[in-house]
């Protein structure tokens, strides 16, 4: 039976430090299946639009600024619990507070520019899945 869903963002700083197939190795090692994947190089309205949960925070203008500061690569993430257990397998927010062998724990440099993102429902890993990709280009 396919598992369901999740929605993960490589972010700015793990891709310019060339951390893409790590991530991933350590992704399908954990049991996560690639539902769809894509470079992409996010617009400021495209960032804004993403985190405007967070457009209050003081952090906003920063977050949006280093989303947009390079490429990044997106996917969809399949397995039984995949929200909750690819949270657990990023590590907390702050690599400072990640678990050790965390994938922030491991590739994140602040709390800032933490290396991934992992969606933090099953409905907003809907919504943000759609974001990034059409119907037909999920598998
Ligand atoms: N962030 C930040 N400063 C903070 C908290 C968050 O720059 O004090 C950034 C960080 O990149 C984080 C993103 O905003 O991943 C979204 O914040 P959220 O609280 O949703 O953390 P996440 O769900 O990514 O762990
Ligand atoms: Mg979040």
């Amino acid at each position: 039976m396919a598992g369901n869903r999740t929605l993960t963002m490589i972010k700015p700083d793990a891709v310019k430090d060339g951390h893409i197939g790590a991530i991933l190795a350590h992704i399908n090692k954990a049991g996560f299946r690639l539902v769809a994947m894509k470079m992409t190089h996010l617009t400021t309205a495209k960032a804004q639009a993403f985190y405007a949960v967070h457009k209050e925070r003081p952090f906003y203008g920063e977050l949006v600024e280093f989303m947009t500061s390079g490429p990044i690569v997106a996917a969809v993430l399949e397995k039984d619990n995949a929200v909750e257990d690819f949270r657990k397998l990023i590590g907390a927010t702050n690599p400072a507070d990640a678990a050790p062998g965390t994938i922030r724990a491991l590739y994140a440099k602040n709390v800032g520019e933490n290396a991934v993102h992992g969606s933090d429902s099953d409905e907003n890993a809907a919504i943000e899945g759609a974001f990034h990709f059409g119907g037909t280009e999920m598998f």
